[in-house]
């Protein structure tokens, strides 16, 4: 997401916020986009990894919508525990763990099942 008030013309780094934990980017560390600027970071895809892949859990209410793709789904799904509004499907978890997995700028591999 970006931080409410942004200047959108003049976007800078620390504007652009993991929808799951609230962190800026700092460049230190990936993000995946997903749509309407939607961002996880890292740390929140291997949490939501975890959980939705291996260890086959849901956690967010029935027909949440993914703050990623805006559908809802009935895919398990995964929600930020500190900001309900942050939903992610499995779907797009792990379009996004392949990504990152996948990109050799990235130290992200996707958690050992
Ligand atoms: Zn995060
Ligand atoms: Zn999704």
């Amino acid at each position: 997401m970006q931080r409410p008030g942004a200047d959108k013309e003049n976007m800078e780094m620390s504007d652009f916020l993991c929808d799951f934990c609230r962190t800026p980017w700092d460049g230190t560390f990936a993000m995946v986009e997903g749509h309407q600027g939607s961002l996880i970071c890292q740390d929140c895809m291997t949490i939501a990894y975890d959980t939705l892949v291996t260890q086959k859990q849901s956690t967010a209410p029935a027909g949440a919508k993914c703050t990623m793709c805006l559908e809802e789904r009935d895919d398990a799904t995964w929600q930020s525990p500190a900001y309900e509004d942050a939903v992610i499907c499995k779907r797009c978890c792990k379009q996004g763990a392949g990504r990152l997995h996948k990109d050799p700028d990235v130290e992200w591999s996707k958690p050992p099942q």
